[in-house]
């Protein structure tokens, strides 16, 4: 569970006069974590362009609301935008490119997607696609992916990249695609898989091609900095690495040894970490050259973050780079180290997958109800007769309250509330008092809060007790489903409504899942001045409200868990087509689980139990306690449960 933080800032609505969708865009930082993909159209509606192209199609994301809505596709919704995922591949590939050659770099660039990080078949097929022109290829990190990266990287003529802890048959695996004739590259983690490599290899009659990662000195920042440094995971030390150059040399295989291969842990936030690490691999791989390892590829591995918070900055949600800066980084310090030390310029792998797929998917979801604390009840709170000491006196503070002492009464309250549970507890005060106080208790706290916003020196403690008085909105889905690294390591991911964004939003907020956990909320958030505790949103009116969740395209969905028997959602797949009056079709619909999928993972038979409720349902028929009629009823609807979709229904 995380720890949450509590921040005392607040996005300042009433500023502005005339809220446009300008206003939008500042407050919910869009043209920053964006990137070009997202845009507030006109009428107030989140758009997308989602090949950042001139004149390009533009998306309206409230018409594939509406498309949903005809074509009965429930919310919450996964929306992949195709497109997005297509323009990240060539994007990546054509600035290695335009660098390379601007840089005179001798080498080329051989870029390969881990399948970790979102191994959806659609989504690795449009990756390999996109990236064929290039010769991008796939990298594998366990059985199960080698297995899939086989399958789909059929291309001869780019990368297929093995990390992870390996046995004898995922080495095995390797080497059945060196029998096919593709460039399957094992990296050796540790030092044992080099031994059992070779021995297969000699067994099956097929030379590998091996790639040693090295536990390189360099650490990030951010929450994947151990993945760098002495104590690191995955990789040999400089000891093995030399080791691992003898032995191949005294069985005469030094020549197989083609990659140097090191990877310093996701979303490095800062780009002297990258630079960094290129100085310092960029060295081992010139020395290993000279020690006679005639290397071809030098492998940087992935950590390419993204900008979920838009601050630009070296905070753990944020990138201070640009994908140009960071190229320009590995491919100059490379060939200059490369140059100190009179070596050929290797070829560039490189391992991004966040970067690739971050963008390209978001859920979207309706907002359904809020929760607020009781201070617009109508709880009668009038005097009585003989009441309690207690209750008088917090009605009396209702009385005094103003914009000077405001500070003072909410300390003298928050101890009569703290005296009224103890008197309670000793059976003082009825039940009716309590509700009564409490009730005069929360009209106060409006008032201390609506008289701290207008006062530069209020204190962080009521500032705080404005967030915790945020109304509560509730929302149609599981962040462990669908944002577990909101809950896992407190990233922040952009939220926000994706209509009315011509309207100024006057509530603020946090948002709560449908999960019975009270981890299930998002409370912070992003802002023009760094994270908050609340979201403004727009009043609800009963009208349909959808909130999207943006940039969940990087590990969420793979990492996202069944909580609640939620299960997976329903998602829609987009593709961007200028011929067509909204600029897109749905090319895919995949449903999400219903019921008995996720029951039936849980070793529950769905059709047994739906036995067992008809037997029962029977034999309430049978004592005369249902109606036959009623009966059949209630069995199709438990069997029509069963069947649908897991998530509320509207
Ligand atoms: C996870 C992983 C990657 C991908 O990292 P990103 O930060 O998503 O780019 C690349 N290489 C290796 C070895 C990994 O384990």
């Amino acid at each position: 569970m995380k720890t949450p933080q509590q921040f005392t800032r607040f996005h300042n609505l009433d500023a502005v006069k005339e809220w446009t969708t300008k206003d939008s865009d500042e407050i919910y930082q869009i043209s920053r974590w964006g990137e070009g993909y997202f845009t507030v159209g006109e009428k107030g509606d989140m758009c997308v362009s989602p090949t950042r192209a001139q004149g390009g199609p533009v998306i309206n994301m409230m018409e594939v609301v509406e498309e949903m809505k005809n074509k009965n596709i429930p919310f919450p919704c996964v929306i992949r935008f195709h497109d997005i995922l297509r323009s990240q591949v060539v994007n990546l590939n054509k600035t290695f490119r335009s660098v390379i050659e601007e840089a005179r770099f001798n080498g080329s660039y051989f870029g390969v997607y881990p399948i970790k990080v979102n191994q959806m078949r659609e989504v690795v097929e449009e990756i390999v696609d996109a990236g064929s022109p290039y010769n991008y290829g796939l990298e594998a990190g366990s059985k199960p992916e080698l297995i899939a990266a086989l399958a789909m990287n059929t291309n001869q003529n780019s990368l297929t990249v093995v990390n992870g802890y390996k046995d004898k048959d995922l080495l095995r695996l390797a080497l059945l695609g060196n029998q096919l004739g593709r460039k399957v590259i094992v990296v050796v983690e540790k030092y044992s898989e080099l031994t059992d490599l070779m021995a297969l290899s000699l067994e099956i009659g097929v030379e590998p091609v091996i790639g040693l990662r090295a536990k390189i000195a360099t650490k990030s920042s951010g929450k994947w900095a151990s993945s760098g440094g002495d104590y690191a995971k995955f990789g040999l030390t400089i000891t093995e690495i030399l080791q691992a150059v003898k032995y191949l040399r005294s069985i005469d295989k030094l020549h197989c040894l083609k990659l140097f291969h090191f990877h310093i842990g996701s979303q490095i936030p800062d780009l002297r970490t990258i630079k960094d690490s290129i100085s310092e691999g960029a060295r081992i791989y010139a020395k290993l050259f000279k020690e006679g390892a005639k290397l071809e590829f030098f492998d940087v591995g992935g950590g390419v973050g993204v900008d979920y918070d838009g601050t630009r900055s070296n905070s753990p949600s944020s990138i201070n780079y640009t994908t140009r800066d960071y190229v320009a980084d590995v491919v100059y310090i490379l060939k200059q180290v490369c140059d100190l030390e009179d070596v050929p310029h290797p070829n560039i792998v490189s391992e991004s997958g966040r970067a690739i797929t971050a963008h390209h998917s978001c859920v979207v979801t309706n907002v359904f109800g809020a929760l607020e604390i009781s201070a617009t009840s109508n709880f009668n709170t009038d005097k009585a007769v003989n009441e309690n000491i207690l209750v008088s006196n917090m009605r009396e503070l209702t009385n005094d309250i103003g914009p000077k002492n405001y500070q003072d009464v909410y300390n003298d309250a928050t101890k009569l509330k703290e005296e009224s549970v103890a008197a309670f507890k000793f059976g003082i005060l009825s039940l009716d008092e309590r509700a009564k106080l409490e009730t005069l208790y929360w009209k106060l706290c409006t008032k201390i809060v609506e008289y701290a916003s207008l006062d530069e020196y209020a204190s962080d403690e009521i500032l705080l007790l404005k967030n915790s008085m945020a109304s509560q909105y509730m929302c149609n889905f599981s962040i462990f489903q669908s944002a577990p690294d909101t809950w896992a390591i407190g990233q922040i991911l952009p939220v926000m409504p994706i209509h009315k964004l011509n309207e100024r939003p006057t509530e603020i907020c946090t948002l709560v899942d449908i999960t019975c956990d009270s981890d299930g909320k998002l409370d912070t958030f992003l802002s023009p001045d760094g994270p908050t505790n609340t979201l403004p949103m727009h009043k609800l009116n009963g009208d349909d409200y959808y909130i999207g969740l943006f940039m969940t395209g990087a590990y969420q969905d793979i990492m996202g868990d069944n909580h609640n028997c939620f299960g997976r959602l329903n998602e829609v797949h987009i593709f961007a087509d200028d011929d067509d009056p909204t600029d897109f079709y749905i090319e895919e619909v995949i449903y999400g689980n219903r019921s008995e999928q996720v029951l039936a993972t849980l070793q529950y038979n769905p059709e047994t139990m739906a036995q067992i409720m008809k037997a029962s349902i029977d034999t309430q028929v049978k004592r005369g306690k249902i109606r036959p009629r009623e009966g059949v009823d209630l069995t199709d609807f438990y069997e029509s449960c069963l069947k649908s979709y897991t998530y509320l229904k509207k």
